[in-house]
């Protein structure tokens, strides 16, 4: 039985005062009891905030993205350890404006990603087609070749702490999300890739469908069998929104 997993993904957006208000309202609306895990993702600059509102509590945070390099000479970069210090336990990796803004690779998705499980992180591997792959008919065969990617450089025991998020890029920050039949799809598709290396990895792996998710459209998307719950942009900006969509999740 897979537990649940609501993430926000909060990007470039919020100040002190807002992150502070959001976290304490989110911590407000949680307990320890909750059926559902729920996680945050704030800015770099957040996470010392997350750390100092959340350690108590049963809502873990995690960074947006981080370097494969250890330490040294990477202006502007943020390591595995330092967000390890700062007490994350996940980070996102591939995410699909990473990808497109800042020409991350295949290839520099799967070194990220072997950086964080060799460091003790979950990664929370992103996947998605755009709108032209999908309309060529090629979802399957990118999903795949993102998926073989870290396959290819980690090996299937790497995906053991982590988990996936179907995103389609065409859904991410446009209001347009994929209906439940074709998010289940996907989602039943790097199931099955999983299940055929390795049973209880591919059984036991979180698959978390992102998009325009809110909480009029969760319920129907969470009740499909391999949808595992959310990775939500826009609507975690507001605590009584993810809220809700977390109750959908349960
Ligand atoms: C995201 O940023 O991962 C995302 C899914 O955004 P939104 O929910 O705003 O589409």
């Amino acid at each position: 039985m897979r537990k649940p997993l609501v993430a926000g993904n909060w990007k470039m957006h919020g100040s002190k005062s807002m992150v502070t208000s959001l976290l304490k309202s989110l911590l407000a609306g949680s307990s320890p009891q909750d059926a559902v895990d729920l996680v945050v993702f704030p800015p770099f600059p957040y996470l010392y905030r997350a750390q100092k509102l959340l350690r108590d509590s049963s809502i873990t945070w995690g960074a947006q993205t981080l370097n494969p390099a250890a330490q040294g000479a990477h202006t502007g970069e943020v390591s595995a350890s330092m967000l390890l210090d700062l007490g994350c336990r996940y980070v996102l990796v591939g995410h699909s404006e990473r990808r497109r803004l800042y020409g991350e690779s295949d290839s520099d998705v799967a070194a990220r990603f072997e950086t964080a499980v060799q460091a003790g992180l979950e990664p929370l591997l992103c996947v998605g087609e755009t709108l032209e792959q999908r309309e060529r008919g090629e979802t399957n065969s990118v999903i795949t070749a993102q998926i073989d990617a870290v396959l290819a450089r980690c090996g299937i025991d790497s995906l053991a702490s982590a988990t996936i998020a179907y995103e389609p890029v065409w859904a991410i920050g446009t209001g347009k999300t994929a209906t439940p039949d074709q998010a289940q799809e996907v989602h039943a598709l790097i199931r099955d890739k999983l299940l055929a290396r390795d049973d209880m990895i591919g059984s036991q792996i979180r698959i978390l469908y992102g998009g325009s998710v809110s909480s009029s459209n969760a319920a129907d998307l969470f009740a499909r069998e391999d949808i595992d719950g959310g990775l939500v942009g826009g609507a975690s900006l507001k605590a009584e929104d993810f809220l809700a969509i977390r109750d959908a999740a349960a």
